[in-house]
């Protein structure tokens, strides 16, 4: 069986981080003995951001325009090279530096050149705004920009990679001419694999239909690819876009990210954040979570004393007041007054100031008005 394999080379300075590691953890696990393989590559690159400049007001959601050949051909460079925005490169030093990643390769591992395509892993923005795509002079040279604007209008940052490296190693086969900008480049998104989305977020389609177009469709049929290929392409695609579904993610929102409850804090170890909440608070936060069928307000009574030993342990105050206050506010509580909903309302700010509001949405103390109070997470804990 004829293999192709895509060398993803990512440069020594930026590393893999998670995006790139799930992208790749997700492309190598479709078909693992098809016909397309992946390999990271840890590429010696120097590193051009001393080359580039910084755009401040830069956020990569403009329409992006194709990186073609004629750029190559009696373009005025210097103009372009004038318009050089911070920590963005002009397209040919881009397409360079895709050709010198593919030469490195080459040079290096010596693969058979008919069936090998090196993508550069790149971490900077380029002028055209261009996410991904193949080299315009280089057959076996492509790119991925994984900090693109792309990446963060999908579910997760990975999604959009993982469904260019098969469509990648789709061009390569099948759309692998220097002209590919004129001739392919979709100007109108058809939920096609090349279409290259003038509104960025439009990059859900292409993956959620894990589709060719018509057009792109017979001309693939023209190129006699073999079929473990055109079914391996798919596998990829639709695994990449069974990722995506919406009704995934809402599958995924209901197991709630982690949540340690300490001494003083809530701590939510995956994201790096925490909430400290008083001892006052932080009593009644304890009692609600040891109570996942939830309490109604002007039950508490029936509860006193448990308000009360959790209060004592969590009390930091001067000792002879401990008895007065403790006392004082659980019998506030207990007998319906307001600052029961008012010590709720500030618990409730505090887990949505430092998380969000969709990520607190387990974490918080809810209930409609006169029913039972509930933290969700109380009761989904038991269940993971
Ligand atoms: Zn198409």
């Amino acid at each position: 069986m004829e293999k192709t394999i895509v060398y993803l080379l990512v440069p020594q300075y930026s590393g893999v981080e998670g995006a790139i590691q799930s992208a790749f953890d997700l492309a190598s696990s479709v078909n693992p003995d098809g016909p397309i393989q992946f390999h990271l590559v840890n590429y010696p690159e120097v590193n051009p951001q001393p080359n580039l400049t910084f755009e401040e007001d830069w956020t990569g959601q403009m329409e992006p325009v194709p990186i073609s050949l004629s750029l190559f051909l009696g373009s005025n460079k210097k103009l372009l090279f004038e318009e050089r925005r911070k920590f963005l490169e002009v397209p040919e030093e881009l397409v360079l530096r895709m050709n010198a990643a593919a030469d490195w390769l080459f040079h290096q591992e010596s693969p058979p050149r008919e069936n090998s395509l090196a993508l550069l892993i790149n971490p900077f923005g380029n002028t055209n705004n261009v996410f991904c795509g193949p080299s315009p002079t280089h057959k076996n040279a492509g790119f991925i920009q994984t900090t693109h604007y792309a990446t963060e209008v999908l579910t997760a940052r990975y999604i959009p990679i993982a469904y260019e490296f098969f469509a990648a190693a789709l061009r390569f086969r099948a759309f692998n001419v220097p002209d590919f900008a004129q001739r392919f480049w979709h100007n109108e998104d058809l939920g096609c694999v090349n279409d290259f989305n003038r509104a960025i977020a439009n990059i859900r389609f292409k993956v959620l239909t894990a589709d060719i177009c018509d057009s792109c469709y017979a001309h693939i049929e023209k190129q006699r690819l073999s079929p473990q290929f055109i079914e391996h392409v798919r596998a990829g695609f639709e695994q990449v876009a069974a990722e995506q579904n919406n009704f995934k993610r809402a599958q995924r929102s209901r197991k709630p990210i982690d949540m340690h409850l300490g001494f003083r804090y809530l701590t939510f170890e995956s994201i790096k954040a925490r909430v400290m909440l008083s001892p006052k608070e932080m009593t009644l936060y304890k009692f609600f979570i040891t109570q996942p069928k939830g309490v109604k307000y002007h039950e508490l009574g029936d509860y006193k004393k448990e308000l009360i030993d959790l209060y004592r342990e969590l009390f930091n105050g001067e000792p002879d007041e401990m008895q007065t206050t403790i006392q004082g506010v659980v019998d506030r509580w207990c007998s319906f007054d307001s600052d029961i909903s008012q010590t709720v309302s500030k618990i409730n700010k505090k887990i949505k100031d430092e998380i969000g509001d969709a990520l607190a949405e387990p974490f918080l103390i809810t209930g409609e008005r006169g029913e039972a109070k509930a933290i969700p997470y109380a009761t989904l804990r038991q269940r993971f």
